[in-house]
């Protein structure tokens, strides 16, 4: 009864009349069933919170509107987002990318610098960020490294060295950890 042309056709979906006969649907159902076994031979390689974080700062860094330098940055806390931010022009005025840079000494002006932004938004949404680790897509600036130690903030987790080497020294004597992350490492 099952090999009854009209009884194939009433299993389908309805979508093709031409479906495959049951012996084809069979195979496929063998490989589908096999598969998540040949994935669990090989376990996936699960990023690391660090490098979690960090990612998400690189994707937050595609959002930056001064070409000189995408930087991205996340602060988190006990493993929740507390903020995010880019560098880009002052809300309200046009970026780098429409109108060109503001250069003054070498340095674009124009901007407010990813790791200030994110400080900015947690003040806006009254979100407090003593403790918090930072993670930036590059070192802070001497100015942005001003800003995260006098919010509190304990370690400072950066992908690319960025200017200015006395964060080093002075990070050490507050004791905030600095830590380097490279995005070519898993
Ligand atoms: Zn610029
Ligand atoms: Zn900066």
């Amino acid at each position: 009864m099952g090999a009854h042309p009209k009884n194939r056709v009433v299993r389908t979906s309805g979508r093709g009349a031409r479906s495959a006969p049951p012996r084809m649907a069979a195979a496929t159902a063998t490989a589908t069933a096999s598969a998540p076994r040949a994935t669990g031979a090989e376990p996936r390689r699960r990023a690391s919170w660090d490098r979690y974080f960090m990612n998400i700062a690189v994707q937050v860094a595609t959002r930056a509107t001064c070409d000189r330098k995408h930087v991205g940055a996340v602060i988190e806390r006990e493993r929740m987002i507390l903020s995010t931010g880019y560098n880009g022009s002052i809300r309200g005025m046009p970026h780098c990318d429409e109108v060109g840079h503001m250069m003054d000494s070498g340095h674009c002006v124009a901007t407010i610098h990813a790791e200030a932004n994110a400080i900015i938004q947690a003040a806006r949404n009254g979100v407090g960020i003593e403790g918090a680790t930072f993670y930036t897509t590059a070192s802070p600036c001497w100015n942005c490294f001003k800003l995260i130690a006098n919010a509190g903030v304990k370690r400072i987790c950066f992908a690319e060295f960025y200017r200015d080497e006395r964060i080093f020294e002075v990070a050490k004597r507050l004791g905030i950890e600095l830590v380097e992350i490279h995005l070519d490492e898993a």
